[in-house]
């Protein structure tokens, strides 16, 4: 049985972060796994920034909500769907995630929690256990599926390592430069046949 992993941000739907900075106008929450791959400093930073500017979950719901995912990014996935058994694999949060899933019929999605504070600040986050995405795909090859992963940062690579094919998508220059092992993908079309490809060889 063939069980096909895929990033969320970046793939699926646009990056939380950097719509979020460009409507509040705070260029330091640009940042992304893909600029700073120590995923807990990005993190603190982030949460650092959104209390300087009193900025809470609210306000991030509200941009999130209009965001919407990819252009193809429905259609792709219901297509993946009638063919693998999909589940997405994020470092992003649930109180984030939701309305977008919501706009992608409701995949399976295994992400982290935030934590907030009675005014609704962020005051912490809590990821479910370190490196969650590698370790759902070994369980998953404990329990005898064959992986196929799909995602487009550092906070990828781990798990496409650990998979038994790992595909980029839409990766930036450097991401592809550092994991040459990895087949590299720009479109859905390229994704749905790198992963069909893979699902013939494995
Ligand atoms: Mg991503």
């Amino acid at each position: 049985m063939q069980l096909v992993c895929l990033d969320l941000e970046g793939v699926l739907v646009p990056e939380i972060w950097i719509e979020f900075s460009e409507r509040t106008g705070i260029a330091e929450l640009r940042r992304t796994t893909r600029d700073e791959p120590d995923y807990d400093k990005l993190m603190k930073g982030r949460l650092a920034l959104l209390e300087q500017h009193r900025l809470g979950l609210p306000d991030i719901q509200k941009v999130i909500a209009d965001m919407g995912p990819l252009a193809g990014a429905k259609e792709f996935l219901d297509a993946l769907r009638q063919d693998y058994q999909v589940i997405i694999l994020s470092d992003t949060f649930y109180e984030f995630a939701m309305p977008l899933m919501k706009q992608l019929g409701m995949p399976t999605l295994f992400c982290h929690k935030l934590e907030t504070n009675a005014q609704g600040f962020l005051v912490n986050y809590h990821l479910r256990m370190p490196n969650q995405k590698r370790e759902a795909v070994k369980r998953f090859k404990e329990i005898n599926f064959d992986v196929i992963a799909a995602g487009d940062s550092y906070n990828d690579t781990a798990m496409l390592a650990e998979a038994h094919a790992g595909i980029l998508f839409h990766a930036p220059e450097n991401v592809i430069r550092e994991f040459p092992q990895f087949a590299v993908t720009n479109t859905y079309a390229e994704l749905r046949a790198a992963i069909d490809a893979a699902a013939e060889r494995i």
